[in-house]
């Protein structure tokens, strides 16, 4: 779906973007772009597959509060304990791999990309990351990482929060159905009643992200939604190609 005349407001915002000093400098196309959408929406893989083709960074944002999620359980912090929790952010980091992709994280001195996507963390996570102190201790970091542009960046509040002057911003949506459906499949289960517990969780996790006060998921009014129900991997990276490549051309004829 276009979003209205959502591209030239973005053109003209992007104009006094912090970044854009760093973009002229840096290539010409060097674009922020923010991918939001509730869990197992397809953001992180197909985000990281658009940034491979347009060889930008890649960063999936929910690595951090997972990672933070991941500390809290694993030292007894609970999310009430707002003094607990807030210094653990300081101890999580995202690490790029060879192609420059954001996409693990280190917490205690080592790599625990595979641990924070466990189930524990699953049903954990956003009970941490409602807490407005810790979204506030992130998002320092979260600027820096696309302040030179080349980026496109993934997590819930992207579009809305983090980078409301993001050149592209894009909502990736699908029914909790397909989105469990495609979990289940990632995890090859075929045990129904796992099935079951897996779309019970997601659809606790999305009305915990769309309903805190601080920074809830939402559709930011300039985004280009993509329901993604029914399509393969390809035609959904081929949509977000498609959005990329409006936004590129509007910018262009402005
Ligand atoms: O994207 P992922 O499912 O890995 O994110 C895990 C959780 O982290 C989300 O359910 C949400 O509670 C939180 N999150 C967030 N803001 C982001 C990214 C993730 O609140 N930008």
């Amino acid at each position: 779906m276009r979003p209205g005349h959502g591209i030239l407001r973005a053109v003209t915002r992007d104009l006094s973007a912090n970044h854009r000093s760093d973009q002229a400098a840096g290539s010409r196309n060097a674009l922020v772009i923010a991918i939001d959408g509730p869990s197992s929406s397809g953001k992180s893989t197909v985000g990281a597959e658009a940034a491979r083709r347009l060889r930008y960074r890649f960063c999936d944002t929910g690595l951090l509060y997972r990672a933070v999620a991941w500390l809290a359980l694993d030292r007894g912090v609970a999310p009430a304990d707002v003094a607990g929790l807030v210094p653990l952010a300081g101890e999580v980091a995202l690490v790029a791999d060879s192609r420059g992709r954001l996409r693990h994280i280190h917490a205690d001195g080592r790599d625990v990309t595979r641990q924070v996507r466990g189930a524990a963390v699953d049903r954990a996570v956003s009970a941490y990351a409602k807490v407005p102190e810790l979204r506030a201790a992130l998002v320092t970091r979260q600027r820096d990482m696309a302040a030179a542009g080349g980026i496109i960046m993934a997590g819930r509040d992207i579009g809305t929060v983090i980078l409301p002057n993001a050149d592209v911003k894009i909502y990736l949506n699908a029914s909790a159905e397909e989105r469990a459906r495609r979990r289940a499949v990632q995890r090859r289960t075929t045990d129904e009643t796992e099935a079951g517990q897996i779309l019970e969780d997601l659809r606790r996790r999305d009305s915990i992200d769309s309903n805190r006060e601080t920074a809830p998921l939402r559709t930011a009014p300039d985004a280009f939604i993509i329901n993604t129900d029914g399509n393969s991997f390809d035609q959904t990276v081929a949509a977000v190609m498609g959005a990329i490549a409006e936004a590129q051309d509007g910018s262009r004829g402005a």
